[in-house]
């Protein structure tokens, strides 16, 4: 192998964003980093469908309407 050509190979801890699980793994990149889904929670592995991010997904739109309703009751104040 050349010399000082190749990237530093290293053990790094990966967090997984979703249920909170903590593995190593072999690789180039300098710094611990976090996963969005993991191989304990992704719905291939578990066959179970991510509640999480359903529920999210509703919560979200019920924070939008609240906000759009918000908004059109404050132009209605300052018309009136
Ligand atoms: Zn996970």
């Amino acid at each position: 192998m050349r010399k000082d050509i190749h990237p530093k190979y290293q053990y790094v801890i990966v967090t997984c964003a979703n249920c909170g699980a903590k593995f190593k793994i072999g690789t180039t990149l300098a710094s611990d980093f976090q996963t969005p889904v993991c191989s304990k929670c992704h719905p291939a592995y578990t066959g179970k469908e991510l509640e999480l991010r359903k529920v999210d997904r509703v919560a979200k739109f019920m924070a939008k309407l609240e906000k759009a309703k918000q908004l059109k009751a404050g132009q209605k104040n300052k018309k009136g």
